[in-house]
Parts: structure tokens; C-alpha cells; sequence
């Protein structure tokens, strides 16, 4: 049986590519491995949305390459935003690469990769606006994980000035609500415990076809309906388009999780302008106070894009007061990097010293890690329900899971991957919670 290496980077939409990959090819007779030297096939599922990515993956794509020399034909593949957004420069800067394939096209991949392994160069990506994945179903026992990724929602209208999302990704289209139930009815069946939606601006989701119009406060409904998926995730909200009808089903469903990633990027009204992101702050914080009035216990999480075009040191002062302000649980934080083809890229000069964008940054880093640590310390001593994920790096008799709330912990011996088990946490380090599974309250369900 051929056999499939893959590396993914970037983003959750990535993540679940990947599973959607290793599905499609677990049907065409591959089996997985996880070590690149004696694949039949090695890809690269790519991200494109920061240089530094676009960088890291190019020199692993050359480190890879070393596994084509040998006795049998070895393909090696780039997919995913980087193969979107490069195409065919992609080739003149890594001509050892066989096969260069864009999100829109993975349905094809199988045969692609027959015609490599044949000698042939294959270039597919092409935007497809009408490629709603249907019928790619992952593999758990190729994904090797009890959470199943589902999107329902591809590529992006918004044009934020900074962002390749839709010109990598296409304009946004969602997949059916029926198709979706499908695929998270099939995931339950094989052994996945939590379905995490995904999509761009995926509070957004909205289908129609004739009369019949789905938002995603059904959608939500009709997924934590589903027996046997024991948690409902979504990643990423857009801070507009959350509709009180979303907060209320987040609120009232006890499997969907109570915790949100609402990306805020600036705190400035005049870089969110510049941004083009079309909110302002005292929006975004209305809609923060709003979600935590209905949900008390929710967790709320963000991305800071620090040092974008024109950024003063007063527009970057009022990030960091939003930081303080709203204390999330975590963030993602990045200095900004121009990418080609965006509108920033083309009207906006990158005009803040790489210097003052890496002191800005350290600045957001340090201080949003002493809010999550306080956070995380405020957690010693609850009782929290935890998904056993996978087993913890440190020590194969630890498991790693998840809160309700998103926050990792480490289980102590006593439990099994899959399981959702009740714990007390005694310990907290600063990113990481630790915790004691309670014997009597197990729930093996
Ligand atoms: S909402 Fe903005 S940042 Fe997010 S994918 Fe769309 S264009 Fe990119």
C-alpha cells in the first residue's frame, strides 16, 4: 500500500484540509505515515497568510526534497493557500516540487498525484466558487484525533486590507446545513467526540436556495442535535454579523462550548479604518460585554495584528489599553507583514520600523501572558469537565485535553483519549492547567 506524509501549517480551515486529504486518499488505497523517509507521497498543506509561513515552508519543502533521491519515484506536493497564492512561481523558486494543488481542487488530488507518480509536473488552482466539498468526508483512523473539522463556510467578502484570504480562498460560499449534518453524523458514527465548524466569518453563515434560508443559530441547533458529538465548537466569528440569535443558542445548548475566538486585531478606530475591518471599538467591546452577560463562564480569545501601515505609538496605545480593558483568555498576536496582491500591499506603505513592530509586539506578547496566567491561576480548585484529546508530550501516562472553555490541561493518569472526564484542577502554570481526574465522577458516555 502507497504511503502519504503530510505537513500542515496555519490555520484550523488548514487543519481540517488536511483531514479532508488524508480521507479522500485513505479511499484511494494510501495509508498514512508519520515519517517522511520511505513515503511514497509527501505534502505540504500550506498557509500563505504571513511571510514568515511562506518562508518556513519553503525551507521545508528543500529539507523534504532530500526523501526524492533514492530507488523509487517520490512525489512531493505543496497544497493548501501558499500553492493559491504562488502558482506557478512556486516551480521557479522550488522546481523539485512535482505537484502544486489550491484548496479548490483537493477532489482532484488523488488522480494528480497518480500522473505525478507517473513523472508528470501538475499545477491545479483553479478558484472553483461553486466547490462546496461535498462528500469529502475525513478519516478518523487517518486524522488519528477525536475532534472532526467541518467547513462550512469557504473563502472570505470582507477584503480586510491585510488579508490574502480571498484571493487564496475565493469568495465566501457556505456548504449545505444538510451536507453539514451529514458529515457530523458521520463523524459521530466513526468515533469523534467534538465537531468544530469553520469558516472565515463563521457566525456569518447564512445559506439559501429558494425559500429555505439557514443562519447559523440553526445551524448551530441542528449540529449539537446530533447523538453521539458530545461538543459543538466554531472558529472564527466576525465581531459583526453576531446576532442575538447566535448568543442565544450558544447560551441556551449545552454542548456548544462557551468559548469564542473574536479576532480584534486593533483597538484604534483609525487603524480599523485602514483595515477596512468595518467595526470600531466600542462596538467590538459592546459585543464582548454582551457575550459575557449571557454566558458568565465564557472564554473569550483574539488575534492583535500589531505595527499595520501608518500605526502611531497613540493608535498602538489603544490596543494595549483594550488589552487590559477586556482581559482575553489568550490571543494570537503577529506584526504585520505586507502580502502580496492585498490592498494594503497596493495602497498602503509598510511604514513602521521592523524594530518598533517587534518592540510593539514583545510589548502585547509579555503582557497578554500575565492576563492568561492570572486567569489560568484564578482556576485552581474548580471542577471542570475535560476532553482527553491525545497523550501529553511530557509523559505517556498523561493526557492532554481541553475545558469546555478551551484551556488546555493535563490529566493525570486515569483516563483514556476520547474520554470526557470530570477533574479538579490543582495546578496552574502560565499557559497550561493541571488537573486530577475525580474517580466517582467519570462519564464514560
Ligand atoms: S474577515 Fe478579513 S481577515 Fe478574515 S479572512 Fe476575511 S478578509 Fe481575511
Amino acid at each position: 500500500m502507497p504511503t502519504v506524509y503530510v505537513e500542515t501549517y496555519g490555520c484550523q480551515m488548514n487543519v481540517a484540509d488536511t483531514d479532508m486529504v488524508l480521507g479522500l486518499l485513505a479511499r484511494a488505497g494510501y495509508a498514512r505515515t508519520d515519517d517522511p523517509a520511505g513515503a511514497d507521497v509527501i505534502l505540504i498543506n500550506t498557509c500563505a497568510v504571513r511571510e514568515r509561513a511562506v518562508d518556513r515552508v519553503r525551507g521545508r519543502a528543500s529539507a523534504l526534497a532530500q526523501y526524492k533521491g533514492g530507488g523509487k519515484r517520490v512525489v512531493l506536493g505543496i497544497t493548501g493557500c501558499m500553492a493559491e497564492h504562488l502558482r506557478s512561481d512556486l516551480r521557479e523558486q522550488a522546481p523539485y516540487v512535482d505537484l502544486v494543488v489550491g484548496p479548490d481542487s483537493y477532489r482532484r488530488l488523488p488522480e494528480h498525484i497518480e500522473r505525478a507518480r507517473q513523472g508528470e509536473v501538475v499545477q491545479d488552482t483553479a478558484l472553483d466558487p461553486h466547490e462546496t466539498y461535498e462528500g469529502l468526508d475525513p478519516s478518523r483512523a487517518m486524522s488519528g484525533s477525536v475532534i472532526g473539522h467541518v467547513a462550512i463556510q469557504r473563502g472570505c467578502d470582507r477584503f480586510c486590507t491585510f488579508c490574502v484570504v480571498p484571493f487564496t480562498r475565493g469568495r465566501e460560499h457556505a456548504s449545505p446545513p444538510d451536507e453539514v449534518v451529514r458529515q457530523v453524523r458521520s463523524m459521530a458514527a466513526s468515533g469523534f467526540r467534538e465537531v468544530q465548524l469553520l469558516g472565515q466569518t463563521v457566525s456569518s453563515y447564512r445559506f439559501s436556495k429558494g425559500e429555505r434560508q439557514v443562519g447559523f443559530a440553526d445551524l448551530l441547533r441542528q449540529v449539537a442535535a446530533v447523538d453521539g458529538i458530545e461538543r459543538v465548537r466554531f472558529v472564527s466569528p466576525y465581531p459583526l454579523g453576531f446576532t442575538a440569535e447566535v448568543i442565544a443558542a450558544m447560551a441556551e445548548l449545552p454542548k456548544v462550548c462557551k468559548h469564542v475566538h473574536l479576532p480584534l486585531q486593533s483597538a484604534s478606530d483609525t487603524v480599523l479604518e485602514r483595515m477596512r475591518r468595518g467595526y470600531d471599538f466600542a462596538t467590538y467591546a459592546a459585543l464582548v460585554r454582551t457575550l459575557r452577560e449571557a454566558m458568565p463562564s465564557i472564554a473569550i480569545t483574539t488575534d492583535f495584528l500589531v505595527g499595520f501601515c501608518g500605526e502611531s505609538e497613540a493608535e498602538f496605545e489603544d490596543t494595549c489599553r483594550a488589552l487590559f480593558e477586556l482581559r482575553f483568555d489568550n490571543a494570537f498576536m503577529f506584526a504585520y507583514s505586507e502580502r502580496k496582491g492585498t490592498l494594503a500591499a497596493r495602497k498602503l506603505p509598510d511604514d513602521v520600523p521592523p524594530e518598533v513592530k517587534q518592540r510593539r509586539l514583545a510589548y502585547v506578547i509579555e503582557e497578554q501572558r500575565k492576563i492568561t496566567a492570572e486567569i489560568y491561576a484564578a482556576q485552581v480548585g474548580r471542577r471542570e469537565r475535560v476532553l482527553c484529546e491525545s497523550p501529553s508530550r511530557r509523559s505517556p501516562a498523561e493526557l492532554l485535553g481541553r475545558t469546555d472553555n478551551f484551556r488546555p490541561v493535563i490529566v493525570a493518569a486515569g483516563a483514556a483519549v476520547g474520554e470526557l472526564v470530570d477533574a479538579v484542577i490543582d495546578r496552574a502554570g502560565p499557559g497550561t492547567l493541571y488537573g486530577r481526574p475525580l474517580r466517582e465522577g467519570f462519564a464514560h458516555e
